[in-house]
């Protein structure tokens, strides 16, 4: 018999809104709940993740005038590379380390100079990256780092957050990835100072656009409305089978990303929304923890599979690493439509990406491809039932064993 799930789930565990999330009154504005949360004196809110790494990036080179070149894992996002160019900057690889996401500390250090602005050191998928390394490997040349914390809102190093650990550090508050307002950045920097220079820059580089504001408006109450069991197959799930089909994986994944994304200001009612939603995100990063790790040791008990786990970190879905690219393949080939929430983090390692072009350091970074090719991911969305994630390690030793 076919495992026949009957509701969608989501590919990660994003916070789900409420009604009540949608009107009514706000605790306090977004930015001060984040602050308080975060221990930081102030927290910046942009339009996106994307926005918040560009307007630090140029905040930072208005004080660095004679360094352009930002030095980030060879497998990341793709908008980091395209937010750096957005800054006037130069994107530069470094090559992670074998089976993993996090930069190889030996090439990091050779990629670093006197050109070298700023390191972004990177978590992916609340597992967290070195940062006390990339802040030594950077401060020895005499530049800053970045934390890439967008996939790892409320996650935790020796017990502070994941964001506060660099310079200067971003969240993504874009749908699925934790708290959500459909898009949205906040930026954080160790030194204070820095909060006046990034709104300057910010009155230069954001400009009031209402359509996109009003485009998200929708977005985010259609994301309310739909971002539930029965309406995920809807906005999500059938679209993206329908670009498997076609072998479009660039639009299954959702990374047909534009060099121009906007850069404006975040309305009332979308910061309103966030922050009515904000005081739920702490009770949902726990159920989550407590979720995942009830499932990991399944997972990490069938031979040859390795899962990514640390202490403190957050869990939006479980991160995977297969013995070879066929193997998970063949495990993608069955779950990847199943509506299990099952997929890959990103599709490629930055150089694989036609739209990037030419990228600097791209042409070795084999560990950066290996670890695209093995890896996939599972929701850890409380939707996901015990049953269906029993089927999911069910087919994965299966293939496993199998080969
Ligand atoms: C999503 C993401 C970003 C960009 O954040 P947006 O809010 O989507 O612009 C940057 N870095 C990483 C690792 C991400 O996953």
């Amino acid at each position: 018999m076919p495992f026949r799930p009957e509701r969608e789930a989501p590919p990660t565990a994003g916070l789900p809104l409420g009604l009540s999330d949608l009107t009514g009154g706000a605790p306090a504005p977004l930015t001060a709940l984040a602050a308080a949360w975060l221990g930081v004196e102030q927290v910046q809110l942009e339009c996106s993740g994307t926005s918040a790494l560009t307007i630090a990036l140029a905040t930072l080179h208005e004080h660095a005038r004679s360094r352009r070149e930002v030095v980030i894992p060879a497998f990341t996002c793709p908008l980091v590379p395209l937010a750096i160019r957005r800054a006037g900057l130069v994107p530069r690889l470094v090559d992670v380390k074998p089976g993993h996401f996090d930069m190889d500390p030996q090439r990091l250090a050779e990629a670093c100079s006197e050109r070298t602005l700023a390191v972004v050191p990177t978590h992916l998928g609340g597992r967290t990256a070195d940062v006390a390394i990339a802040n030594d490997v950077a401060h020895a040349v005499g530049a800053s780092t970045v934390e890439d914390a967008a996939q790892a809102l409320g996650a935790r190093i020796d017990g502070r957050f994941a964001g506060t650990h660099g310079d200067i550090g971003f969240f993504s508050l874009a749908a699925g990835k934790g708290l959500s307002i459909f898009e949205g950045g906040l930026l954080v920097a160790r030194d204070d100072a820095w909060y006046e220079r990034f709104r300057r820059v910010s009155r230069r580089m954001v400009r009031w656009q209402p359509v996109w504001e009003l485009r998200r408006t929708l977005e985010l109450a259609g994301y309310a409305a739909l971002y539930r069991p029965l309406g995920l197959g809807t906005a999500y799930g059938r679209p993206m089978r329908r670009a498997l089909r076609r072998g479009d994986l660039l639009s299954a994944m959702g990374e047909r990303f534009d060099a121009d994304f906007p850069m404006h200001p975040v309305g009332r009612w979308r910061r309103a929304v966030g922050a009515r939603a904000f005081g739920r995100l702490p009770s949902f990063i726990a159920a989550t923890t407590t979720q995942a790790a009830a499932r990991v040791p399944a997972l990490a008990s069938i031979p040859g599979v390795h899962v990514f786990k640390d202490d403190g970190g957050t869990w939006p879905y479980l991160m995977l690493r297969l013995p070879d690219e066929a193997t998970r393949d063949a495990v993608l080939r069955r779950l990847w439509s199943s509506r299990l929430g099952v997929g890959r983090m990103f599709l490629h390692a930055l150089p694989d990406y036609d739209y990037l072009g030419e990228l600097p350091g791209g042409d070795d970074v084999p560990n950066a491809r290996d670890f695209a090719a093995r890896t996939l991911t599972i929701t850890n969305s409380p939707w996901l039932d015990d049953a269906s994630f029993a089927h999911i390690c069910a087919v994965i030793e299966a293939v496993v064993v199998s080969r």
